[in-house]
């Protein structure tokens, strides 16, 4: 990646002295919601002033409702109110919503500024934050609209992990799990012993291999595709549950159907499937989900990767190695109701 991505714990006073080296003389816009401020919101701004930068803070309410047009627009209000120009700066402080809907209105906001990542979730640190994709929820559904828009740095201080809540992190650990399985094995192995001991080596490999990836396929025409691993049925799950399973504990799900239904076609031996259960069990996330295959396809074949009579899948051939299928919707179908009898 071009930018400068800064992963450890305890590194936001070096970071903050780095933009103030970098950027002197700008005015930066705190974008954060309401939890994040609380925790963390003065602070940093704080810190921010003593390196001698000048900023601004917008808090939103927290939650995808206000992940919106509105709240972009109220952003851009802001922005203008405190008269930035096109050479100032925004900055994200927040989970993966903060940083979607800041780079959008950073990407929107006099035709674009550049925008500074600083993930406080899990998720965020190892996903969201680095790969440029910027986005707002429309009442219609989810990510609907937005844009590629690259930030200028980001910083993953794992510090901000103490105090988020453990139904959040888990969802950063299917996500986490996610890259192990798609490009590295000996991060998918160590992930196999557990998480928090190595926190700040399992988020350097993962924010890596997400860079990596992004840099081989910046607007997602190809390579890039893997990230989906688990997500065409983790996306089912959602949507079936009504929103009650979260994004990557469906994910999780996703990856054992995507597994079983591999196993089942012969794309992969028996014990991939085993090996990745016992990863996802390890670290404490559910590895089955209660309606069957079949009730799943409806929304399934809705995905995004859907193109006209085809959709492409993302296939596990060994833990650390994924390939990409295009099927046709009635191959699609049984390739996964295959996968059935080895789920119950
Ligand atoms: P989030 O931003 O809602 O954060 C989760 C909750 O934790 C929020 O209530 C937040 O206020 C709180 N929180 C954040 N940091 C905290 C901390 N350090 N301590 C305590 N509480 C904290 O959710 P998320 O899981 O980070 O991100 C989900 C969003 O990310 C979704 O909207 C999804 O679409 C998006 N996403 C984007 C990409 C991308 O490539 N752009 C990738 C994956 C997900
Ligand atoms: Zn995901």
């Amino acid at each position: 990646t071009p930018y400068t991505v800064q992963v450890g714990r305890d590194c936001t006073d070096i970071f903050i002295a780095q933009l103030a080296d970098r950027y002197a003389g700008k005015t930066f816009a705190v974008i954060t919601d309401d939890h994040v401020n609380a925790l963390y919101g003065d602070r940093f701004v704080a810190q921010m002033q003593r390196a001698g930068l000048t900023c601004c803070k917008f808090v939103f309410p927290h939650g995808e409702t206000h992940k919106s047009l509105a709240t972009v627009q109220q952003i851009c209000e802001f922005c203008h109110q405190n008269q930035l120009t096109r050479s100032d700066m925004m900055l994200a402080l927040g989970g993966g919503i903060v940083g979607d809907i800041a780079g959008f209105a950073a990407a929107m906001y006099l035709r674009g500024i550049a925008y500074v990542q600083v993930p406080t979730t899990l998720l965020a640190q190892i996903d969201s934050s680095v790969g440029g994709k910027t986005a707002a929820n429309l009442p219609q559904g989810k990510n609907l609209i937005g844009c590629f828009w690259q930030p200028v740095a980001v910083l993953c201080d794992t510090a901000f992990l103490d105090t988020l809540p453990e139904a959040y992190f888990a969802d950063g650990i299917g996500e986490a799990v996610k890259y192990g399985a798609i490009w590295d094995r000996d991060l998918f192995l160590q992930m196999q012993g557990g998480f928090r001991d190595h926190l700040e080596e399992i988020v350097a490999r993962c924010v890596a291999i997400k860079a990596e990836v992004v840099r081989q396929d910046e607007f997602d025409t190809g390579v890039r595709m893997l990230l989906n691993f688990g997500h065409t049925m983790g996306h089912a799950i959602e949507r079936h549950s009504n929103f009650a399973v979260s994004h990557g504990k469906a994910v999780a799900m996703g990856m054992v159907m995507m597994a079983a239904a591999c196993v089942a076609g012969g794309q992969c031996p028996p014990d991939v499937l085993h090996q990745l259960c016992r990863c996802l069990q390890k670290n404490k996330l559910a590895t089955h989900y209660s309606a069957p295959v079949a009730d799943l396809l409806p929304a399934a074949m809705g995905d995004k990767k859907r193109d006209g009579s085809t959709i492409s899948i993302v296939q596990i051939a060994e833990i650390g190695r994924c390939v990409i299928t295009k099927l046709a919707l009635d191959d699609f179908k049984a390739f996964l109701l295959a996968a059935q009898p080895l789920l119950d």
